[in-house]
C-alpha cells in the first residue's frame, strides 16, 4: 500500500477539528505520569477543554473541545508533556505498565526516557508518521502484541528479541543496546517507506528493515528461535502486590473519559501514575493503608478495582457529537446498556444479529461500540462488534 497523503494523527501543535470542536492528542512516552503533570492536565480539562482527560489505546490523552490550543501548549510544555515542537507527534511508546514492580523479566522503563531522548535528538526521526507505535515489554507480553511498528520483548534479564510489526525477527540484543538499535530501525523504516504510515503497509518491509539493520551492524544477527507474540486481554485491576511490598492499584476508566475532578484526587496521592493502553492506569508504590484509602475514596467515584465490572468489557468509538461520521451516540447507548444490566460480563455465546434499537441490545464479553464500520479504537483480539448502521445496530460475534 502506497500513501500520497501524509498522516493526520493530531497533536498539541496540530489540533483535529472534530464534529464538537478542537481536539488535541498529549503524548505520554511510557504512560507515565507524575502527580504535578496529571494536576496539570486536570488543571487544563477544567480551564481548557471539556473537563474530561481521555485515555487512548496508546497510553496518551486527549482533550476535547479545546478552547485556548496556545494556554494548553504553555502549560504542557512548562509541566515538561511537550518537550519537542518538531517531534511531538512521533513519541508514541507504550511499556508494559507493571514492569519493575510487578513480574516480569526487566523493568523497561528506564528504556522509555532513554527511547523518547533518542527520538527528539535526531531531526530525520521527526519525519516518522504520527501513527508509528514503539512498544516495550518485559517479557510477560502484554504490549508486544498491540501491533507496534517497533519494539522489543525481553526473553530473560538481559536480551530482547527485536520485533517489527508485531513479529519476531530472529535478531537478539542485549538491555545495553536495545534503544540504539530501535533507533536505527526507526532510520531503517524511513529509508524503506514510500509514503506508508505504518511499517505493515510496506512490502515485505519487516523482511526489508531487517535485512537493512544487518548489513549495517555487523554483529547482528537474525537466528533467534521464535518468539510467539498474542494479543492478551488481562487488564492490570484492582490490587497489585508489588516486589517491594508495596502496593499497585490498577484501576479501570468507564469509557477511557477520567473526568477532572477524580484525576485530581489521583495526583493529590502523589505517586506516579502509569495510563495503560486498555485506557485504565496504574497507582503506584502505596503502602497498604493508603492503598486501602485510595480503594476507598476513588471507587464511589466511578474509578473500577473490581476486575469483573461490565464497564471493563465495554469500549465505544467517539460516536456523536465528537465525529462527524456517526450516526448516533453510542458512547450513551454503551452506557446505558452497562447500566441497565445488558453488558453479561462472562463470555456467554453471542450470536450475530443486525436491525437493533440501542435499547435491544444484550452482549456478552468483550465488546465495542462504533457509531461507524471504521471501528476506530477498536481494541485488538477477540472482540464483539457493536456498529451502528442506518438500520439499526448490527451485533458481529468475536472470532
Ligand atoms: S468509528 Fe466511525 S463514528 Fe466512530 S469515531 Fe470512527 S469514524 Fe467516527
Amino acid at each position: 500500500m502506497t500513501r500520497s497523503d501524509p498522516d493526520s494523527c493530531p497533536g498539541v501543535l496540530r489540533l483535529h477539528q472534530a464534529a464538537d470542536g478542537p481536539l488535541a492528542r498529549i503524548r505520554v512516552p511510557g504512560g507515565r505520569l507524575s502527580p504535578e503533570q496529571l494536576q496539570t492536565l486536570a488543571a487544563a480539562a477544567v480551564d481548557l477543554s471539556d473537563g474530561h482527560i481521555e485515555l487512548t489505546s496508546r497510553g496518551n490523552v486527549q482533550f476535547r473541545q479545546v478552547r485556548d490550543a496556545a494556554a494548553l501548549t504553555d502549560r504542557l510544555t512548562a509541566a515538561g508533556l511537550l518537550p519537542s515542537a518538531t517531534h511531538e507527534r512521533i513519541r508514541n511508546i507504550i511499556a508494559s505498565p507493571l514492569s519493575g514492580r510487578v513480574g516480569g523479566w526487566t523493568d523497561v522503563h528506564p528504556l522509555v526516557p532513554a527511547l523518547d531522548e533518542g527520538l527528539r535528538a535526531h531531526p530525520r526521526l521527526a519525519d516518522l508518521p504520527g501513527r508509528v507505535l514503539f512498544t516495550l515489554d518485559d517479557g510477560r507480553g502484554d504490549v508486544s502484541g498491540l501491533g507496534g511498528d517497533i519494539g522489543v520483548h525481553a526473553l530473560d534479564e538481559h536480551t530482547y528479541a527485536l520485533l517489527l510489526a508485531g513479529n519476531d525477527t530472529g535478531v537478539r540484543v542485549s538491555a545495553a543496546d536495545a534503544v540504539e538499535l530501535m533507533l536505527a530501525t526507526a532510520h531503517g523504516f524511513l529509508d524503506i517507506r514510500d509514503g506508508q504510515w505504518r511499517l505493515h503497509e510496506i512490502p515485505d518491509g519487516p523482511g526489508r528493515v531487517t535485512e537493512h539493520l544487518l548489513s549495517n551492524h555487523p554483529g547482528l544477527d537474525a537466528t533467534g528461535a521464535p518468539v510467539e507474540i498474542t494479543a492478551r486481554q488481562d487488564i492490570p485491576i484492582g490490587w497489585l502486590n508489588q516486589d517491594d511490598d508495596r502496593v499497585a492499584l490498577g484501576a479501570g476508566v468507564r469509557l477511557g473519559s477520567l473526568p477532572a475532578r477524580t484525576a485530581e484526587f489521583i495526583a493529590a496521592i502523589e505517586r506516579p501514575v502509569f495510563l495503560t493502553p486498555w485506557r485504565s492506569l496504574v497507582i503506584t508504590d502505596l503502602e497498604e493503608w493508603a492503598a486501602e484509602q485510595v480503594v476507598r475514596v476513588l471507587a464511589p467515584m466511578g474509578l473500577l478495582f473490581d476486575a469483573n465490572s461490565p464497564w471493563l468489557q465495554v469500549s465505544a468509538c467517539a460516536g456523536r457529537p465528537g465525529c462527524a461520521k456517526s450516526l448516533t451516540d453510542v458512547r450513551a447507548d454503551a452506557a446505558a446498556a452497562v447500566e441497565s444490566g445488558r453488558v453479561i460480563p462472562t463470555a456467554a455465546t453471542q450470536s450475530a444479529q443486525e436491525g437493533l434499537d440501542a435499547e435491544e441490545i444484550v452482549a456478552a464479553g468483550r465488546q465495542h461500540w462504533s457509531g461507524c464500520d471504521r471501528r476506530c479504537g477498536r481494541p485488538r483480539g477477540p472482540v464483539t462488534d457493536i456498529i451502528a448502521t442506518p438500520d439499526g445496530y448490527r451485533i458481529t460475534p468475536a472470532e
